[in-house]
């Protein structure tokens, strides 16, 4: 898959995790997701329980 910029984007298979907004983990559940930005949000930092749930992130071709 392309972007606009004719740079080829993050796997289709990792398009599908979930992320934090803040803190930019990425989880296979919205509910972990959730859960984290919450946290993140309200604490400004991540919980290590939380954390240890995501998944890499994405590696970006440059
Ligand atoms: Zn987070």
């Amino acid at each position: 898959m392309k972007n606009a910029f004719g740079e080829y984007d993050i796997d289709v298979s990792q398009e599908k995790n979930y992320s934090c907004q803040i803190c930019g983990l990425q989880y296979e559940e919205q509910a972990l997701a959730q859960k984290c930005q919450d946290w993140c949000t309200q604490h400004q930092s991540c919980s290590l329980t939380i954390a240890k749930h995501a998944v890499r992130k994405p590696k970006y071709k440059n």
